[in-house]
């Protein structure tokens, strides 16, 4: 072994990869040194279980599924066990695996994933991205349900009234941890700690509902962020981040939109630093196939993208600026204005997107602040506010919010009846009944009667 390491030190590049091509050609395994595993990690998401493993070298593995009990078998060819590697931590309670061990066979060493139900395996290898060497990613999928063979043929309710849907994406998770702050602070923690705050600060307001796109810490790729906003519906996507930067005295909270494609104005250093935290996201969390970055291709579809792209951008500025003026006073701001940035999680043309730096987390002061649970309410009320303010001036049609802001309130004169009212304001006097909780039709003079437009 020792041998094979000195010579290949001493051969050139080129000659090296001449002998493994040749090597392989003849069917000659080259004389490489062992393959060493030092670390294990499990992240569950709602859907699946991500189980990475660290390797000091590319792995070449096989893998194949048992059942009865079910098992996943992962053979890491050539490879030994690292002196500090544990498989304790990782049999924690999990819901789709009971444990993780491991064993060497000959030259390979055996990973054997005990799970408890029948898991499909998905394993693909990351290059070294910092602050991760060598990757296999073990990507296992839960059994998908059968949807029943005859769709329940209800009619869906026609929309009206709905609540206005806001989509909390907590940024980074699972194998990425996002920035990372004195003292082992990690970003991804404490975004989605305020993330969570912000749902339930929106879910307070009458008239909304709030979907959050992570709940735990597991990692979900950039491009399936917004496309879980968009399957829920959402009004609006805000992602949630606390970033860092090399000098640790910058600090305060920012809110960055979608940048305009033909922009060519000169990108800041912090920008630069920011966007490009934010977007190596999926390289470090981890997604196992190419990333498509332009979907809106056809000449025509382009078209109806970029219209609809100024008027979302216009308004995510809108709502950008509300909420800017609300964590205004609960925290000191990095910037007093609305940025625009290349962030790749802002890709949706069709839906309103912000991203909210709640701070720097290489400010330890700041730092400090964001870990506080006082803080983290102050700074989830600013931003739900903020969303609260933009969406009651601009209520999306067919929204509770809509009707509540174009209803008209009538005063009763003498010789009014309810019907006449109904009849004169186009609505159906059971509208009148129902939205004024009355229990007759009887009415008084000087009553105020609420006449909802569109009823
Ligand atoms: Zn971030």
């Amino acid at each position: 072994m020792l041998g094979a390491r000195t010579e290949n030190n001493v051969m050139s590049t080129t000659l090296f990869y001449q002998v493994v091509v040749l090597s392989s050609l003849f069917l000659f395994a080259p004389n490489v040194r062992a393959n060493v595993l030092d670390g294990i990690r499990v992240h569950e998401a709602p859907d699946s279980i991500r189980v990475v493993l660290d390797a000091r070298q590319e792995t070449q593995y096989t893998y194949f599924a048992l059942d009865n009990p079910y098992r996943i078998v992962i053979d890491l060819k050539n490879t030994r066990p690292g002196r500090k590697l544990v498989f304790s931590k990782v049999s924690e309670v999990l819901t789709g695996i009971k444990g993780i061990r491991g064993a060497e066979r000959g030259k390979d060493y055996r990973i054997v994933i005990d799970a408890k139900v029948s898991l499909s395996a998905k394993p693909f290898k990351l290059r070294p991205i910092n602050p991760y060497g060598h990757r296999l990613v073990v990507d296992l999928f839960y059994p998908t349900k059968k949807k029943p063979a005859v769709a329940a043929a209800k009619p869906r309710p026609k929309a009206k009234n709905r609540d206005v849907v806001i989509a909390i994406d907590a940024g980074h998770g699972g194998e990425d941890p996002g920035a990372l702050g004195p003292r082992k602070a990690q970003e991804k923690k404490v975004v989605l700690r305020i993330a969570k705050r912000t749902a339930d600060q929106i879910n307070r307001m009458k008239g909304f509902k709030a979907v959050l796109i992570r709940k735990g810490d597991y990692y979900v790729k950039l491009e399936d962020r917004t496309k879980l906003a968009a399957q829920n519906k959402a009004d609006m996507f805000v992602s949630i981040h606390a970033d860092a930067f090399k000098q640790s005295s910058v600090s305060g909270a920012s809110v960055w939109i979608r940048r305009s494609e033909g922009d060519d104005r000169q990108e800041s250093d912090l920008e630069r630093f920011l966007v490009r935290q934010a977007n190596q996201s999926d390289m470090i969390g981890g997604v196992g196939e190419t990333i498509k970055l332009s979907k809106y291709t056809t000449p025509v579809q382009k078209i109806i993208v970029e219209s609809s792209t100024i008027f979302v951008r216009e308004h995510s500025r809108l709502a950008g600026e509300a909420v800017l003026r609300n964590m205004q006073k609960v925290t000191n701001l990095h910037k007093k204005e609305v940025t625009e940035a290349r962030f790749r999680v802002l890709n949706r043309p069709d839906i309103i997107s912000i991203l909210v730096e709640t701070g720097f987390i290489s400010n330890p002061s700041e730092a400090k602040k964001l870990a506080q649970t006082q803080h983290q309410i102050k700074l989830a009320k600013a931003i739900a506010d903020g969303i609260g303010e933009y969406m009651r001036a601009n209520p999306p049609p067919s929204t509770f919010l809509a009707a509540r802001r174009t209803e008209l309130r009538y005063t009763v004169s003498p010789g009014d009846t309810l019907s006449e009212i109904a009849d004169r304001h186009g609505v159906p006097a059971a509208a009148l009944t129902r939205r004024n909780k009355l229990s007759s039709d009887r009415i008084r003079v000087g009553q105020t009667i609420f006449i909802p437009r569109g009823a």
